[in-house]
Parts: C-alpha cells; structure tokens; sequence
C-alpha cells in the first residue's frame, strides 16, 4: 500500500492515474493496479506500473475551478500578461486571463524536446469544445483573455481555421493567445492568401499575441533538431502576422554540436532582420529526447545521476556540446544579444537572463538574491538551493 504522496510519480494522463491514487490511499488494493504511475514500496524498491492508455480528448472535462482561489490566480497571471500588447480595456475593467488547453502533446518531436505527452498522440479537442470553455470561463468567472496554454494550440491550417471560425460566429468577444509554430503562417505549401485571410481571422477573432520558435538561422541545427522548418518560414510569418496586428514572442536554443561562432551570427542577425528579441536558451539535453542519447553516446554525459541532478535551465550553460570555450560560446552569444539589444534601442537591463528565477523564489530570511548559490559560470543558478513560493 502506497503510505505517503512522495512515493510516487505519476508518468501519465496525470488526472486519471491521479484520481485513482487518490481512490487507492487507505485501501488495500494493490499499487500495481494504477496504470500510469512509478512507484517506491515500503521496502525502498522501486516499481514502474504499466503506462496508461491516452484518454480521448473528446472525453476529458472541462478544468473545474470550483475549489480554487480563481481570483488571486487572475491577478498573477493578468499583471504578467498585459505588457507590451497594445490591449484596451474599456469601462474601468482590468484584464482577466484564464488558461484553456487546446490538444494534448505536440505533432513533432525535435531532438531537444521533452514534452508531458511525448508517448501518446498528439490530440486536438474540437472547436465547440474549446470555445465551450472559453465561454464559461467568460461567463463563471468574467474572464477577458484566454490563454491557449498548449505545447501546440494549432497543428495545421485547418485546425486553425475550425477554431477562429467557431469563435466568430459565436459573436463573443475575447482576448487570446496561443502556441504555435513558424509553418502555420510561413509554409508555402499552403498558398500566401490563405495564410494571410487566416492572420486576418486571428486578430478579428480576438488574437493578440502568438509564440513560435526561431530556435536557430542555420538550417542545418534545424536539420538536426528535427524541427521540420526552414530559416524563411520564420521570415514569412513574421511579417504575415505583423501585418495583421499580432504581436510575436519567440525564442532560440543555441549550443547544438554543430553550432559555430557563424553559426551564432546567423540567428542573431536573422532576429535582426526581422526586429525581434528572442528568449535566449542553450540546449539542455533532457532525458527521452534524441540529444540526450547523441550526449551520451559521445561521452558528453557519463555520470547520468551526476548529469540529471545537477542541470538546472535553459538560460544556464549546463553542458557544453560545442567546438567552442564555455566562455566563448556564452561571450558569442552575449554579444550578439547586446548588438540586438542595441539595434532595437530596448535598453535591456540584461540581454540574457530574464530574471525569473529571482522572482519566483523566495529568500531565506535574511539573504540576498545575489547571495544565491550558483554554479561556477555567472549564467548559472541552482534551483536546488532555493525555496519556492506557495
Ligand atoms: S519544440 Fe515545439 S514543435 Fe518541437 S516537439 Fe517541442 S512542442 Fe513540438
């Protein structure tokens, strides 16, 4: 019998394998009968349940928030959402966002990926269900913004197209955002008209902002993430959906084997171009994912206990799988961030890091963020040493 909630890990369709460990506490029913979970027995052995089958997505329901504090959420999340969109809104009311999660998983695996759902198949709910969603969260708790919060909110055209066309014909009015990715707008497989009609859809429907990755200019790294783009699929979305008045957020992975001070000129001048700041990160390779096993296999990660232990973020150089010095490679990138930073006139405080890890974390009494113990380069953080808020 399963004593404590820390014996266990739940390794998918985390809600039913949750449900059913609550079920199973206090009973004497065998842990073995949980699908989907791993677990440690009293003995300290540990015991790794069949996985369980992915639900249909038609079936899961929507996200009760009976018993949440709905509200203190609302205001995290709508003082971190609103800056830089250009959103009015009207009659002294504030900006109320609410998540609803389109699809389960992602269509693709890039080699630098890991994903909640990397084993069952990319599932995409229908555009009723989703705009059911979003019209109760407007009408339960006065949300105004919806957050697509998904890996992949839209993996095709199509997909897209059912979505904002659901959502105007219903004639409510909404802010959203979603995830997606550079071929949605920038693959010419579809024609340029009806990637551009579709832009127009998104920002009459309510769409303020998309995300999509760069992760690199050099289409031989985008070759070997498997990322399934080219550099000018990135060029042609950005402009098709500035046109239409969408804000972009994007983001770059530096640190392939492949990558090259050239290499690094490419992506920065490729964000230049299209005048554009990226998320900056460096690849980290992540169990399950093709990198991890490439790091492995060529000697780059020995110790796996030692590896997955000490890693820590994207913004930290945890593993150096370059040609080039820790410090070149981070001085390379530095630089090229300040030069953008320069050209955009952004005034940065720092090009490289974004902060977060400050502000999420909470201080012992009486220490400083910069008495923070970080790792042996300054870009490096140990989330192992901080204490987290509630
Ligand atoms: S990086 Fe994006 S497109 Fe690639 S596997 Fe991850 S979620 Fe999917």
């Amino acid at each position: 019998m399963l004593e404590t909630p820390t014996d266990y890990v739940v390794t998918g369709e985390g809600e039913w394998a949750a449900l059913d460990i609550i079920r199973h506490l206090g009973t004497d029913s065998p842990a073995e009968d949980i699908l989907g979970i791993t677990f440690r027995c009293n003995d300290g052995s540990v015991t790794e349940n069949e996985k369980r089958p992915a639900v249909r997505v038609q079936d899961i329901p929507m996200i009760d928030w009976t018993d949440f504090d709905v509200d203190r959420y609302i205001d995290v999340q709508s003082s971190s959402q609103v800056s830089g969109l250009g959103i009015e809104i009207r009659d002294g009311n504030k900006l109320r966002v609410m998540p609803v999660s389109t699809a389960r998983g992602c269509v693709f695996k890039c080699t630098f990926c890991h994903y909640v759902y990397w084993d069952d198949p990319y599932r995409h709910r229908s555009a009723e269900d989703i705009l059911a969603e979003c019209l109760r969260n407007i009408d339960s708790y006065d949300a105004n913004y919806i957050n697509f919060w998904d890996d992949l909110s839209f993996h095709s055209v199509r997909s897209a197209e059912r979505v904002v066309d659901a959502i105007l014909c219903s004639d409510v009015q909404f802010y959203w955002s979603a995830a997606i990715r550079p071929d949605l707008f920038g693959n010419p497989k579809v024609s340029e008209e009806r990637r551009i009609d579709l832009a127009h859809k998104f920002r009459e429907s309510g769409c303020v902002s998309v995300g999509f990755s760069l992760e690199s200019g050099n289409n031989d790294i985008l070759t070997l993430m498997d990322k399934r783009i080219r550099p000018e699929f990135f060029d042609d979305s950005i402009r098709i959906i500035r046109e239409s008045g969408i804000t972009v957020g994007t983001s770059v992975v530096f640190g392939y084997p492949n990558e090259t001070p050239a290499t690094i000129k490419e992506t920065f001048a490729q964000c230049a171009r299209n005048e554009i700041f990226p998320s900056i990160g460096i690849l980290i390779p992540l169990p399950y994912t093709k990198m991890y096993e490439y790091a492995k296999e060529h000697g780059y990660i020995v110790d796996e206990d030692t590896y997955l232990t000490d890693i820590t973020e994207r913004q930290d150089l945890c593993l150096n799988m370059t040609n080039m010095s820790d410090e070149d490679l981070l001085g390379l990138i530095r630089e090229g961030a300040e030069a953008l930073d320069r050209q955009l006139g952004l005034g940065l405080d720092d090009v490289f890091r974004t902060g977060g890890e400050v502000s999420h974390t909470r201080l012992q009494e009486g220490t400083e963020a910069s008495e923070m113990i970080r790792n042996s380069n300054d870009f490096s953080f140990n989330y192992s040493t901080a204490t987290f808020n509630e």
